[in-house]
């Protein structure tokens, strides 16, 4: 009998090696998507993510071992809609033939001004757009999984479906006059669309720019004009031009929204449930009650 459960143990062991080796070797550009593949990939992907937790893909600056972790890949998701300015000298600078998967293929993009607004995965409907894009290219790419693939993505989809219902639920619970909030930077505005709270910000989709003392003064007056009663800080911008909105025109901060992001496992958003679920906490905690 004991030499039947090591001969199990052995059989078990060299699976698993054999599972190990021929993992799919993928490439997410940031924290967010790199969870999303992860969720869906589950042990028969191995998923490097470029931008990682705590960082700022906006204004990312591609490292020389990027461009082998793109090179040895065998998928490179991203978002796409113009989040990834650095993406296309990167992908040059791999040799040019890795498979890129955009993984908002099929969403609409808001448009702010010209541009595509870039942060679709504020909205949890969107989110599993995401997902299901992911869930298809890495079927396409090693088909022998793919019911493995589907079987993780729809656990993972019926996972969003109820976080969607509670983002809802949490925001009926705000009084419909007090759905607005000011933040950092024009990250939330699929959120905005979706669940209907106003967010305005001094800086625009990108965190490359910065405000001008004029559009400060706007804001504050706009703040001070609609009694907006919270301003919010992100965790991957400097959190002094917010702090100064909020002393100059009497509203309180409300706390931390994770916008762009995940955090390190220590932190408040490790994946991309807690983030969500971080966020509509900070909203309602500031924003159900005066
Ligand atoms: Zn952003």
């Amino acid at each position: 009998m004991l030499r039947f459960w090591l001969a199990a143990l052995v059989l078990i062991a060299v699976t698993d090696l054999a599972r190990a080796a021929d993992r799919l070797n993928v490439v997410a550009s940031f924290s967010i998507l790199g969870d999303f593949v992860r969720n869906v990939g589950g042990d028969r992907v191995n998923v490097t993510t470029l931008v990682g937790p705590n960082s700022d893909s906006h204004v990312y600056v591609p490292a020389p071992a990027d461009a082998k972790k793109v090179a040895d890949a065998k998928l490179v998701f991203v978002n796409g809609l113009g989040f990834e300015g650095w993406l296309s000298r990167l992908l040059k600078a791999a040799g040019g033939k890795a498979a890129v998967v955009t993984t908002t293929a099929g969403i609409a993009p808001l448009k702010v001004g010209s541009e595509a607004d870039p942060h679709a995965w504020q909205s949890v409907g969107n989110a599993k757009i995401y997902v299901a894009n992911i869930r298809d290219a890495l079927a396409a790419a090693d088909p022998a999984d793919a019911e493995y693939f589907r079987t993780h993505s729809d656990h993972y989809l019926a996972i969003l479906d109820a976080l969607d219902r509670d983002i809802r639920q949490a925001i009926g619970q705000i009084p419909q006059r007090r759905r607005k909030l000011i933040s950092t930077h024009d990250a939330f505005g699929y959120f905005a669309a979706t669940y209907g709270v106003e967010f305005i910000a001094p800086l625009g989709v990108s965190t490359e720019s910065e405000p001008s003392a004029r559009d400060i003064a706007r804001i504050i007056a706009q703040i001070r004009a609609e009694k907006i009663p919270a301003v919010f800080l992100e965790k991957i911008i400097d959190p002094r031009l917010m702090n100064r909105l909020a002393a100059e025109s009497g509203a309180k901060i409300g706390g931390t929204l994770y916008s762009d992001s995940l955090t390190d496992e220590k932190g408040d958003a490790p994946t991309y449930i807690d983030m969500v679920k971080h966020n509509i906490k900070a909203l309602t905690g500031a924003l159900a009650n005066p």
